[in-house]
């Protein structure tokens, strides 16, 4: 045998051996086909509502749905926060998705004034002092950014899903409350085509259409946010557990998707809810997902009644 044959099957082996995302979590669920189809049929009915932008953290959830508005060709563009802290596999990959032909991508950078002022006040590494200064870091890097790359726009599309955690666990498909919340610029709608997906619809999606995604997700990065806010989950853990873990689960959520308390899914923060977080998706490393209470629901009168709502 060659050299180069040795060197190829080494490679080959190490491949083969390699931690894969796909190889632990592509799993159709038995209703993968119904929640395809009412992902794109909420895609289309977001399309028609006037300008409707992507908000993509580039995660698995995320190339899913820029997958789904390119291939249906939807007049739908991306938009991506730059936060300055991303990881350097997150930022590879933004470059690789603004070079996909049919495709606007934007991305928001926070106002430098503002960091540098920050970061002389509290220094770099601030968030790790208090929930308090992790959020005025959040609001800074992602919610003011956020608001101007929501403005003009009558709707954003997200890749939240209900089993991510108990916060998320009543996502519906399509979302009025920021609407009736915010009478200042009324007409933005939340649409959230992967609500009732599970995570192995997520990874057989992306497995079935072989769309580019973070190799971060291939060390166990379920979740993949800012650099400084992210670790690799470990056996057993939550799919959020990653994100910022040295926090109590009350003071999770960066704020981008908090719902206004009081409505269906709305998070107030309190300890009761956030205890209930018990009840969401866990994975271990040999790719057996665990949950509790709500896995797929795909006829509860909730569901039900929002599917009736899209235009199948
Ligand atoms: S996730 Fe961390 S680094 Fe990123 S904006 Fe929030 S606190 Fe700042």
């Amino acid at each position: 045998m060659s050299v180069i044959d040795t060197l190829r099957r080494a490679a080959t082996a190490e491949a083969a051996a390699a931690p894969s995302a796909i190889r632990l979590h592509a799993r159709p669920s038995p209703q993968y086909a119904t929640h395809l189809e009412e992902a794109r049929a909420v895609l289309r009915q977001a399309a028609v509502l006037g300008p409707v932008s992507q908000a993509s953290s580039l995660g698995a959830e995320d190339v899913v749905i820029t997958d789904l508005i390119r291939s249906l060709q939807l007049p739908i563009t991306v938009f991506v926060l730059d936060t300055g802290r991303l990881h350097t596999e997150t930022l590879a990959l933004l470059e690789r998705t603004q070079a996909l032909p049919g495709l606007t991508v934007e991305v928001f950078r926070p106002r430098i004034d503002a960091v540098l002022d920050y970061v002389l006040r509290h220094g770099q590494d601030a968030i790790y002092e208090s929930a308090e200064l992790r959020k005025t870091c959040c609001a800074m890097r992602k919610l003011e950014p956020l608001e101007r790359a929501l403005a003009g726009q009558r709707g954003w599309i997200t890749g939240l899903r209900q089993q991510q955690s108990s916060a998320r666990a009543d996502v519906p498909l399509v979302d009025g409350s920021e609407q009736a919340a915010e009478q200042a610029s009324p007409g933005r709608i939340k649409f959230n085509p992967l609500a009732h997906w599970t995570q192995g619809d997520v990874w057989h999606y992306i497995a079935e259409h072989r769309v580019d995604y973070n190799p971060l997700h291939d060390r166990f990065f379920p979740s993949i946010g800012c650099a400084p806010c992210t670790r690799a989950v470990t056996p057993g853990e939550d799919l959020r557990s990653g994100r910022w873990w040295w926090e109590s689960e009350a003071a999770k959520e960066c704020g981008l998707h908090v719902r206004p308390a009081g409505t269906p899914g709305g998070h107030d923060g309190s300890p009761a809810q956030a205890g209930a977080d018990a009840r969401t998706d866990h994975v271990d490393h040999a790719g057996h997902r665990g949950h509790t209470h709500h896995a797929d629901h795909p006829t509860t009168p909730s569901s039900a009644a929002l599917r009736r709502s899209i235009r199948t």
